[in-house]
């Protein structure tokens, strides 16, 4: 009893210590408010390669600080909520029998967060993820990059670690900004053989919405 006694507390202890990842509120994990904002509301984008990009969330307020806490803060309590965001759009379109291949972390990042997180949210949104993609070379990082740069800096680092034999894939990642990674994951799964045939993304930035307007309106 006592050690169950000791454990409640610790919990209790811990939780009046935390605060809301998205709005600070101290004394909860996530309050009710900003749960409700990580429902998904998915919108649709097309990658540079032309490639469909559905993403549960926008990268931006209460969505973008949770994600950032789960990815810089280690916060994996957060991979719950975030992956029912995601599985909402990935059973809409996934097909049956395709695989679900998430991005795969490079081994910095996997270094320093000890987990992978679009494998993380592929595992909290029901689905197995099928690890097709190794890093071909390391690459710098995206943050701070322009489009072409980023295109520039992820070309060729990607290869499947064996032949598809034409079977349908759906791509996963966390967060997509102008889709050079989504690219490059089906560049290099196209040449071992898999059928890419869209891309599911936790969330997308704004400024990759904003981009597609010009583009469609352009
Ligand atoms: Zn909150």
């Amino acid at each position: 009893m006592d050690g169950i006694r000791g454990i409640a507390q610790e919990v209790m202890a811990l939780l009046l210590a935390s605060s809301c990842p998205g709005c600070d509120r101290v004394g909860t994990l996530l309050c009710d408010d900003c749960r409700w904002r990580l429902v998904a509301d998915p919108l649709r984008t097309i990658s540079p390669g032309g490639l469909d990009v559905h993403a549960a969330l926008a990268y931006e307020g209460v969505a973008a600080r949770c994600i950032r806490r789960l990815k810089e803060d280690g916060a994996t309590l957060l991979a719950r909520p975030l992956g029912g965001a995601l599985r909402s759009v990935l059973a809409a379109q996934a097909p049956a029998g395709a695989l679900v291949v998430p991005v795969p972390t490079g081994h910095a990042a996997y270094r320093r967060r000890g987990y992978r997180v679009p494998e993380l949210l592929v595992g909290h949104a029901g689905f197995t993820p099928a690890r097709m993609l190794r890093a071909a070379r390391p690459t710098g990082d995206q943050r701070g990059l322009g489009r072409e740069e980023r295109a520039r800096n992820v070309a060729g680092s990607l290869r499947a670690v064996r032949s598809g034999g034409g079977r349908q894939v759906v791509i996963v990642d966390d967060v997509v900004t102008t889709g050079a990674t989504l690219d490059e994951a089906a560049r290099a799964l196209r040449a071992a053989g898999f059928r890419p045939i869209c891309a599911v993304a936790l969330a997308a930035t704004p400024v990759r919405r904003d981009t597609r307007e010009i583009q469609v309106n352009g």
